[in-house]
């Protein structure tokens, strides 16, 4: 069905690969184990020569369903879950990079992102990081060691938005890994692959599972890296294609040794969520986009942070690769208002540090989120005492618009 279209494709995908009496939602296998009638077939699928599930860990038939449903959302050859996002980029690090090696990841990252960085120097891999929104600052930091070059798409609170297609050309030349977080915009708003992503990951927590409910988190290689140039595929994982080196060495040494496994009720939950994801995506988008345009004219808010407002710094840049401008929507207040009363005088806004929930939620963001970092860092991010990061969701605009301009007034 790979000409149908992204809703039809995904609302299709389990019932086309034939599950047990004909349903339509793959089943929640809870199976740890499998049992085989030949004993020389289990020997068999641990040797690779014969498709089967060998343990819960490592493959599951529910969360194999929900791999091959993003793999077909990113045109991606295949994917891996893990149990929550952070579970999918440490992992993924962790199974490709050495001590000695280099990263360049963009400045601008999720909070527990940064985090792991820091713990990635600690091992030994050092990291680089850059304004990502220019593509000049990316190859400056190239060094001989360099292995891989990490962006989000649109950047948590600040929304910045990282020079996507240049860094995709330039790591096609430099010969690097180029993983991109695309948990801000989903495969809906925007395709990684386009702008030649080696790997993608997906916070499925976010957008995709889209309720709130279930935590996980996947990655995605698109087939664009050549795997058979890479020096850390381990000898075992050199099998004859070499296209499926990198993700079988995730597999393996991420998935199965680090054993952070997306479990089969989770996926069940967020693969029901993924039949949505356009519709809650147009609406929480176009609800954003109102909501920003009103904080944008407001005489108490400094500034406001949203791609899709023609003052943002990437406006052109979000314009042209993303379907929509995404639902992450960042204000400054003026000096006096105080963003813990703010939140407290909103009604459908809720305070919480989640995203891309159904409901509109809120956070004021150097308090909680990126407290831990500490106020240089959260300044070089452009992330100020008084900021309010808000996720908004799919309620009746009205209803949103009145909860901000009740709030917002002195
Ligand atoms: C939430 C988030 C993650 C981590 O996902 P979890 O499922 O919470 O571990 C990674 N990247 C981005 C951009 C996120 O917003």
């Amino acid at each position: 069905m790979a000409s149908k279209g992204f809703n039809t494709t995904n609302l299709h995908s389990d019932r086309k690969d034939n599950p047990e009496h004909g349903v339509l939602h793959k089943p929640v296998h809870t199976s740890v184990a499998y049992g085989y009638n030949d004993a020389r077939h289990i020997a068999e699928v641990f040797q690779g020569k014969r498709a089967g599930y060998n343990y819960g860990r490592q493959l599951n038939p529910t969360v194999t369903a929900l791999q091959k449903r993003i793999s077909s959302m990113e045109d991606g050859i295949a994917s891996v879950a893990f149990g929550t996002g952070m579970a999918a980029i440490s992992s993924t690090i962790l199974s490709l990079l050495r001590t000695g090696d280099h990263i360049v990841s963009s400045a601008f990252l999720f909070g527990n992102t940064n985090s792991f960085f820091g713990t990635l120097q600690r091992l030994g891999v050092e990291v680089s990081f850059v304004d990502a929104t220019d593509v000049n600052n990316v190859e400056d930091a190239i060094q001989k060691n360099t292995k891989l070059v990490f962006v989000e798409t649109i950047a948590n609170p600040v929304t910045q938005i990282s020079d996507l297609e240049k860094i995709g050309h330039l790591c096609e030349l430099e010969n690097l890994i180029y993983m991109v977080d695309n948990t801000m915009t989903s495969p809906y708003l925007f395709r990684p692959k386009n702008v030649k992503a080696s790997l993608i990951i997906n916070s499925l927590t976010k957008y995709i599972g889209g309720h709130g409910n279930a935590l996980g988190g996947i990655v995605t290689d698109t087939g664009l890296y050549d795997w058979s140039t890479f020096e850390n595929i381990l000898e075992t994982y050199r099998s004859e294609d070499s296209a499926v080196w990198g993700i079988t060495q995730i597999k393996k040494k991420g998935l199965r040794d680090i054993g952070a496994s997306l479990g089969p009720e989770a996926a069940h939950h967020l693969a029901i969520g993924s039949e949505t994801l356009s519709l809650r995506m147009n609406k929480a988008s176009a609800n954003a986009l109102s909501l920003a345009e009103f904080c944008d004219k407001h005489p108490n808010i400094k500034q406001t942070y949203y791609p899709g407002l023609h003052n943002h710094p990437q406006h052109d840049r979000a314009k042209k690769l993303f379907a929509s401008f995404g639902a992450i929507l960042s204000i400054d207040l003026v000096d006096g208002l105080d963003c813990f009363d703010v939140l407290n005088k909103m009604d459908c806004v809720v305070s919480s540090s989640n995203l891309g929930d159904t409901r509109t939620l809120g956070i004021p963001v150097a308090h909680t989120i990126y407290f831990e970092m500490g106020k240089t860092r959260r300044s070089s991010m452009g992330i100020s005492d008084s900021m309010i990061r808000f996720s908004v969701g799919i309620e009746e605009l009205d209803d949103l618009l009145t909860d901000f301009e009740k709030a917002l007034k002195s």
